[in-house]
Formats: C-alpha cells, structure tokens, sequence
C-alpha cells in the first residue's frame, strides 16, 4: 500500500471514539445507538473509498478534520430525520401527488387530533347506545352537498373504482370509449383495474371519436353498465367527440343497464366562478342521473385521501354488501378529517377560504406578486450580492387530474447562488432542512409561489440559510 494512503487510514478515528466526540454529540444523542454507528461507519467507509481511488500523488497531506466532522454531521442529521416528512413544494403545481396531494384545513386537523388522541364515535350510535357505523359520519352532509341518495367512503378513488366495478359487473363487460381508457399517476390504469375487478373490458369507439350509436351497438346480454371517466391528465383537441353524460345516462335506461362517471377528481364547486376553467362537478354529474358517481378525497375536494362513490340507495347498498368494502374502509383520522372537510362546503365562501387546495387555486395573481417581492426583498436584505434573485412570470398548474392542460397564472423567484450550476442548487435545495422541492425550467431554477403559503416563508429562509453555509 501507498504510505502516504496507509498514513491517512491511520488518522480516522474510530467508531466509538468519534460517538463519544464532543464534537458530535447533539447528533448522536438523540438516535438509537445502531442507526448513530451505521451512519458513523457509512462516512468513515466513504472517506476510505475516496482515497483509495485517488491518484496518490493527489492525496492530502493530511485528514481534513473539519470536512470530516461535517460529513458526519451531516449523516448523523440525515439518519435522524424522518422518511415521510415536510417539504416545500415550489413546483407551481398545487395538487402534487409525489408531495402529498391536499394540504387540509386547520379544521379537519383539530377534529383528526381530536379523533386520534381520544376514543371517539367511530362505531357507536350515542342515541341508541349500540353498535354504529362508520360509514354514518359523512352520508348526511354528502346528501345535502350533492342531493345524492346514498354514500360510501373507501380509502381512495381507485378502491371506489374497483369495488363498483367488482360489485356491478364481475364477470360482465363494461362498455367505455376508447379516449378514457387512462392511465392515471402512481399506476393506476384503468383496464389493470378492470381486470383484477373480474369486470370484462368492452372499449367503443375510436381514440379521438366516439358516438353514442358506439355504444349502443356494443350492448349485449352481457353488458353489465356503461361508464365515462374523466380523462384526468390529458386532453384530446381537434377532431374529437365524446359522448355528454345525460345522452350516456339516456341511453343506459333504454337498456336498464346502469350509468356510471368516474369523475377523478370530486369538485364541489363551479370553479369558473372563480376564473378557473369549468371542472364537471360531483352534482352535475348526479343531477344528470348517474346511478354512481366516483370521485377522491384529496383532489380538488381538498380533504384526506379518500374515495367516494356517490348514488342511488339501491346501488350503494350492493356496494355495501361487498366484502371488499371491509377491505376497503376508511380509517377514523380520514373520516374526522373528511367530516370537517365537507362541513366547510355547506358555506362556500368558507370552503374556498379554509380549504388550502382551493385557496390556492383561487388565490388572485396580485397577491402572488406581492408575495414575490416580499421574498426577493427579504432574500436580498439578508444575503445581499451573495444571491441573485428575479422575479419572472410563471405558470402554475392544477395537478392531481383536474383541468388537464390548463396553467394558472403565477410568479416565480429565479434563484442563483454562485457559483452553484442550476443543477447543483436544484439538489442541494432538496437536501435542505425542510426540503425545497423546485422546478429547472430553461436552466433556470424556480421557486414558483403559488404553492407556498405565507406561513412557510420562516421555513423557506432556514433552509436557504443551510444552502448558503454549505
Ligand atoms: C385520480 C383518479 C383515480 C384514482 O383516484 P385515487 O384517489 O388516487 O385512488 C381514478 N380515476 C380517475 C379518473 C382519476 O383521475
């Protein structure tokens, strides 16, 4: 072996003595001892590697200590950390399914904690005095919401989707247009789940066009219902045609057959009231008489994760005797935090203020503005020329399969801390305590502030602050 290599394995200190370090101790201290030693050895073993397939005549002298007491810092910290965690979504794009989806009201938080930390209602009738169910808490409000007959709450929307379709049709073919055969984020693909359900896939239609006659000519003995699902993340433009719902709902009782919508994403508010694009809603769908409309939780509905199916008495009620429904339940958080969720939409205004996805959404471009400037001033005050900061025009998006296409108006920090590459920055933002999750757009590095409340501005700051010292 080189010398001058021999030399420096000599200098790292041990496992057990760099535990005990001063130096160390407030980040080993509050870890189980393995996880303190695993992430010690870890950063010893890097170092020795990286001298190892050094040229020696490029090696160091001597052991830089203070860069080795950093990287150990920075794995002790890291080893701390929890997995699933909080973190600062500037992507523009309001429902992140990798981030997390809905931010919930601080409502739906207090009644969830409620919920969480004391026994609850879950499963019992107060008046009665005797066993309940869980599936009581929401029905009301989703009758009076919506004007639905009856209500069933899954754990999300492709539950709701396999259990209709395993209930309704197992073993019978379900007839869709070939333009809403989608394939949704996180895997979910509608003829897998159409498969699995024992439901027999009978697509009409073309991939641009599709006629009612297309449907009507595919109906046999066999056909068990029709269904229409909301393309979610794509838009077919041009020459295209699908069938409206009350034409689909029309035709499926000719036939006594059901009609069913998966709407995707569950909006219970016009939202081009609010300069947003039109987005079909949940009563729309239900007043155009679909037998079952299915929708999730933390879309644009803005509550925990979650699915629905929405309809008439007579097919909830086989939906219920399913067993899969057991399989399926909600736990109590989701319902609590569903609960407070709903109770919001029975005063819109309410809803569109508390509800963070929606105020979001609707927040005016202005304020995102003012917002933008705010930042840039305080960023500049504290690190002067250290950072280079612009505000640019940007384009936020829904996300989450609502409004496929369409950008919402926004502004973004373009962000530059020399000498630090687009790239770098971008990877060292999301090592940053919390994370910030943002976007390269033209080599460019953006913070887009529609997604980010005015209370995580402290929590932005620190975590810039941990950029800069590195
Ligand atoms: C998102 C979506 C689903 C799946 O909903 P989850 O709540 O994520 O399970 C199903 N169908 C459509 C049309 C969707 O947009």
């Amino acid at each position: 072996m080189d010398p001058a290599l021999s030399r420096l394995l000599r200098q790292l200190p041990a496992v057990d003595e760099l535990l005990r370090h001063p130096r160390l101790l407030s980040w080993v201290e509050p870890l189980p001892r393995s996880w303190a030693a695993a992430a010690v050895r870890q950063v010893l073993e890097a170092q020795r590697q990286s001298w190892r397939s050094c040229p020696p005549a490029d090696l160091p002298p001597q052991l830089d200590d203070d860069a080795l007491f950093r990287n150990l810092q920075q794995a002790l910290d890291a080893a701390g950390q929890p997995s699933l965690r909080q973190v600062i979504n500037a992507t523009g794009v309001i429902i992140h399914t990798n981030l997390g989806r809905s931010l919930l009201a601080v409502e739906a938080l207090e009644q969830m904690l409620e919920v969480a930390a004391h026994y609850s209602t879950l499963e019992y009738d107060l008046l009665k005095g005797e066993r309940g169910s869980r599936q009581d808490h929401l029905e009301g409000l989703l009758r009076e919401l919506t004007g639905c007959e009856a209500a069933l709450v899954v754990n999300n929307n492709a539950g709701a989707v396999l259990l209709a379709l395993n209930t309704l049709a197992q073993g019978r073919e379900v007839i869709i247009s070939r333009g809403q055969l989608v394939e949704i984020g996180g895997s979910f693909r509608l003829p897998e789940i159409m498969a699995v359900s024992g439901a027999i896939l009978r697509e009409v239609g073309t991939t641009n066009k599709t006629h009612l006659r297309d449907y009507e000519n595919a109906i046999t003995s066999e056909t068990a219902m029709l269904l229409k699902v909301h393309p979610s993340n794509f838009r077919i433009v041009g020459f295209t045609k699908e069938v409206d719902l009350p034409d689909l709902v029309a035709l499926a009782r000719r036939y006594d057959l059901p009609a069913l919508e998966d709407l995707g994403s569950g909006c219970l508010v016009d939202l081009s009231r609010y300069g947003l694009e039109k987005e079909p809603t949940v009563q729309e769908s239900l007043a155009a008489g679909a037998d079952l409309v299915l929708f999730s939780g933390d879309k644009l509905l803005g509550g925990p994760q979650a699915g629905f199916a929405l309809g008439s008495r007579e097919v909830v009620a086989r939906l219920r005797q399913n067993p899969l429904t057991r399989a399926l339940r909600p736990d109590k958080l989701t319902l609590a935090g569903m609960e407070a969720t709903l109770r919001l939409y029975l005063e819109e205004p309410r809803a569109v203020a508390a509800i963070p996805t929606l105020h979001l959404l609707t927040r005016p471009l202005a304020d995102v503005e003012r917002q933008a400037r705010n930042l840039a001033r305080t960023l500049k005050r504290r690190w002067g020329t250290k950072i280079k900061v612009e505000i640019r025009p940007s384009e936020a998006r829904v996300g989450g399969g609502a409004l496929p296409g369409a950008s919402l108006p926004s502004r973004a920090l373009a962000l530059e801390i020399p000498p630090l590459a687009p790239h770098e920055l971008e990877a060292r933002l999301r090592r940053a305590h919390p994370p910030i999750i943002a976007r390269l757009e033209h080599g460019a590095l953006l913070l887009d502030l529609r997604t980010i409340q005015a209370d995580e501005h402290p929590a932005l700051l620190a975590a810039l602050g941990d950029v800069m010292d590195l």
